[in-house]
């Protein structure tokens, strides 16, 4: 496929049920100063918002890319931006339960349970190769965190991993979104089916 011609130059966040936060997004080939200046944006929305990642797909675009600052969580500590291109997660092992949000999710927060160790590995926005292991249980809040923006890239979001109890107690809040988009869009969007 195609690159896009130009990313967008005021990207703004989305919010359920937009129907681009359930497309698998795109691999990224070219690694030009257009790709990194969109990086940066997706910076400046992700910190606008107080979020510790920020993918793609929620700022409209379907390309397998997403920024993190997890140390932004805790008070006083160094901002430690990363981007992430076309990661993949690599031998899984163990399962950890974290208490996450989203940003296109907003007022919804609930428990998760993700892998607990696994490797990664991902291009930088100059298209260097890069892989590391991370480990939740070891302290290691970014393992988290990547693994909920990863699946963005595949068109899943947070929601998805509740039960129906769970989903149960976030449903006034679903509704209320739904109703919000129609208003906005006069469209349905890509609501929950569960
Ligand atoms: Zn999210």
């Amino acid at each position: 496929m195609d690159e896009p011609a130009s990313y967008p130059a005021n990207p703004n966040l989305v919010f359920y049920p937009a129907p681009v936060l359930r497309q698998r997004a795109e691999p990224v080939r070219v690694f030009d100063q257009a790709l990194r200046d969109f990086c940066r944006r997706m910076f400046a929305v992700m910190e606008d918002e107080h979020g510790v990642g920020l993918a793609a797909p929620q700022v409209g675009v379907s390309r397998r890319i997403f920024v993190t600052d997890h140390a932004r969580r805790k008070d006083g500590e160094s901002p430690q931006p990363r981007v992430w291109i076309n990661p993949v997660i690599e031998a899984p092992t163990g399962t950890t339960v974290y208490e996450e949000g989203c940003l296109s999710f907003p007022a919804i927060y609930a428990k998760v349970t993700r892998h607990d160790r696994f490797t990664i590995r991902w291009q930088d926005e100059h298209g260097e190769p890069h892989v590391e292991q991370l480990d939740v249980g070891a302290g290691q809040f970014l393992g988290i965190v990547v693994q909920h923006e990863l699946d963005h890239l595949d068109g899943i979001v947070f929601v998805d991993h509740l039960s129906l109890l769970q989903l149960g107690l976030a449903r006034r809040r679903l509704k209320d979104l739904e109703a919000a988009y129609r208003k906005q869009t006069g469209k349905a969007g890509s609501p929950l089916r569960r």
